[in-house]
């Protein structure tokens, strides 16, 4: 795969990338209008956050985006905007309650915004049931932004953002798990780092965390408002309450510390993508710099260091 990067200054084959990366996205657009029968823009950034529900995941953070966009383009419609789709897949494990309010809450962003004549194509959000490895084999090659937001210092590894890589996806992430392995692979410039590090969290957390310090932001405040007077008919005034919380026990992700650094990389995404150019070498260099995630250089790395046993094929 490195041999691939002898060609990051070839436009030539990295236009060919992006037409491949077309194609793919037009395969998924399929899947997503026989699914959910949302037509969505093929020349919109396919932004992608696919991985289990849970509140440390933060699909939280995401759905709020685009609530803040929304708004955005609700009160100024010519407003210069780069189109955007952003696709969800997630299942909930069966008794978690709150993961099964965050799908009600971002299935009703989809059907106010996706249904809205002034915003047409600009802004679509889906999601997508059901989320299996089968429906990952056609939603990754055609993804572009790799959501992978979890408060540092709570994921493991993850593997969905490997798999974005490999495909191409630009990896718009906290430094947390294996991201922080990415952005060494790929250097800054082809990453999109935002957020609290985990050094930080553990300092905030230290000091005692107060949700209630960010209302002041008007964005901010102006978002609980409209979980609490409700969206597409249903209000989410429990998900506002876990944010606002009481007895300095609210928002335990700190989804709204994160909130204005997220808008503000996401505005850095939108600017990039304007620039074919030089969003496909982006790509191009994630794909290229991919190999430290294959699974048989970690076996045989387990094999050699870990388990100390030879090779099948190296047994006389
Ligand atoms: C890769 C994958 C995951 C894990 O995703 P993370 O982003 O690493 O949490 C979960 N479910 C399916 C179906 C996957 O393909």
């Amino acid at each position: 795969l490195e041999n691939l990067l002898k060609y990051s200054d070839n436009i030539d084959v990295y236009t060919r990338l992006a037409e491949i990366k077309k194609i793919n996205k037009i395969r998924f657009a399929e899947y997503i209008k026989g699914t959910t029968n949302i037509s969505v823009n093929i020349d919109s950034i396919f932004d992608v956050q696919a991985k289990r529900l849970h509140e440390y995941k933060r699909q939280l953070l995401n759905a709020l985006h685009i609530l803040y966009l929304y708004e955005m383009l609700k009160e100024n419609p010519n407003m210069p905007f780069q189109p955007r789709t952003f696709i969800f897949s997630a299942k909930a494990a069966p008794g978690y309650h709150m993961a099964k309010r965050i799908i009600r809450l971002i299935c009703c962003i989809a059907n106010e915004v996706n249904r809205d004549k002034i915003i047409g194509d600009k802004l679509k959000a889906v999601f997508l049931e059901d989320y299996r490895v089968t429906l990952a084999e056609i939603m990754m090659p055609a993804a572009e932004i790799s959501e992978q937001i979890s408060l540092a210092g709570t994921e493991a590894s993850g593997t969905g953002n490997m798999k974005l890589m490999i495909n191409g996806a630009i990896t718009l992430g906290t430094l947390d798990g294996a991201n922080v392995e990415i952005s060494e692979a790929v250097g800054d410039d082809n990453i999109l780092i935002f957020g609290l590090r985990a050094n930080e969290v553990e300092a905030m957390k230290q000091n005692g965390y107060y949700p209630s310090n960010y209302y002041n932001n008007p964005i901010i405040s102006r978002l609980i408002e409209r979980l609490i007077s409700g969206i597409s008919g249903v209000s989410f005034e429990d998900i506002a309450s876990s944010l606002i919380g009481q007895n300095g026990r609210g928002d335990p992700y700190m989804v709204l510390a994160d909130f204005d650094s997220y808008r503000q990389i996401q505005e850095e995404a939108a600017l990039r993508y304007s620039n074919p150019n030089r969003w496909n070498k982006m790509s191009l260099i994630n794909i290229a710099s991919a190999g430290r995630f294959s699974s048989d250089k970690a076996i045989s790395e387990y094999s050699n260091w870990i388990w100390k046993i030879d090779k099948l094929n190296d047994i006389k």
